[in-house]
């Protein structure tokens, strides 16, 4: 299950009024689901359910020490975190990454994890789905036993005060997380495997800063760098998907804030082949075959008449460009056609829109 993105505080209360709600702190580490067999065995799932189990083996040591001994088996949802145990402080998602994907041995860590989970989908041979979140984290918090610093349930509150929720979004921002996910505790708020359910909605920190959620875009082409940057790619051309038309539409030029070895490592592992939509006044020097997804955000969205990204969703001829866009990191879980939808930029920039229209009669008010 995954969540969608908000603006605001008050377009969540828009979206749920009346349900009882729960905020959890959104940790920025890995999505991992962890599968307990009755005959003593686990097994771990990342986002895509690809196994991830040998990435993890002081995860799976630990599983009898946080579970109760009744439990025979189960199916967590949580989200793998690195740790410093000392200070207990999250670390970043990029200190995570230093991990080996497979094949690592007990000895050989030296990047703890702390596993904080927020989600039960299955316990002692039932299935939980269908049980109503409020439900399903009764069981949860009966099941297991928190260890600080290894298995700690997601930290949440119940509330639909728009102070409160404030107040613990910048309590996650200072504990290092990346902000909320909001949850229906009750009334349609069944687990849904693979959906990105209306029951969740995440409420991130750059929200706040500038158009909000990232974007993942996929690198279509590239420009050879000049002077200093001659030899390897000095701007590459992102896009969106357009689920309908199936193709890629080119939504920025983004040049700045890769190190030198970044660069070289693109313009080695990238190829060419060209067949997406792209205005004319475009002119990259090779195209690429869609390989990669990388997340960058920008500070505004803007109707363009260079890029096509959602071209004749918003308006009829012209597409949504991004301005400052920034890379952030590369998207290994996702492939290029899971890159933000057309339809989900012209969202962005109609929200955006809404905002900016909000935030005019907020200043006139004053
Ligand atoms: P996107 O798919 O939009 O790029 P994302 O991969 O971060 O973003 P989201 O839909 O934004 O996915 O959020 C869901 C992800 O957030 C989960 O896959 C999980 O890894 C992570 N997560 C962290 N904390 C929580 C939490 N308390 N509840 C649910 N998911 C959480």
């Amino acid at each position: 299950m995954l969540a969608k993105p908000t603006k605001g505080v008050t377009e969540i209360l828009d979206k749920f009024q009346e349900s009882e709600l729960t905020c959890e702190y959104k940790y920025d580490g890995e999505r991992a689901q962890i599968h307990y067999m009755e005959d003593g065995s686990v097994q771990i799932y990342g986002r895509n359910t690809q196994p991830i189990t040998g990435k993890y083996p002081d995860v799976v040591s630990s599983v009898s020490r946080f579970k109760k001994p009744s439990v025979k088996s189960f199916v967590l949802d949580c989200e793998v975190v690195a740790y410093d145990r000392g200070k207990q402080k999250i670390l970043p998602f990029q200190i995570l990454s230093t991990r080996a994907r497979k094949g690592v041995l007990l000895s050989d860590i030296n990047v703890q994890v702390c596993i904080f989970a927020f989600d039960i989908l299955y316990l002692n041979g039932q299935p939980l789905l269908q049980e109503q979140l409020k439900v399903r984290r009764e069981h949860l918090y009966d099941s297991f036993e928190e260890l600080p610093g290894t298995f700690q349930f997601a930290t949440a509150i119940i509330s639909s005060s728009l102070e409160e929720i404030h107040k613990f979004f910048e309590a996650s921002v200072n504990d290092s997380c990346e902000g909320l996910i909001i949850k229906k505790l009750i009334r349609d708020a069944t687990y849904e495997p693979s959906k990105r359910s209306l029951n969740w909605l995440k409420l991130k920190k750059d929200y706040m800063d500038s158009i909000g959620d990232s974007l993942d875009l996929v690198p279509i082409a590239a420009f050879h760098g000049r002077g200093e940057r001659s030899g390897v790619y000095g701007a590459f051309l992102l896009a969106c998907y357009d689920e309908k038309n199936e193709e890629y539409q080119s939504i920025c030029i983004i040049g700045t804030r890769f190190s030198e070895h970044m660069l070289e490592e693109r313009s080695a592992s990238l190829c060419d082949k060209p067949y997406y939509r792209c205005g004319d006044a475009v002119n990259p020097d090779v195209w690429f075959e869609p390989r990669e997804v990388w997340e960058v955000k920008a500070a505004d969205l803007s109707i363009s008449s260079v890029h096509c990204a959602a071209c004749g969703i918003v308006d009829p001829k012209k597409g949504i460009s991004l301005r400052f866009p920034r890379f952030l990191r590369v998207r290994e879980d996702k492939a290029p056609d899971e890159a933000t939808t057309s339809e989900q930029v012209a969202e962005m920039y109609r929200s955006q829109k809404i905002n900016h229209a909000n935030n005019q009669e907020d200043k006139e008010d004053d």
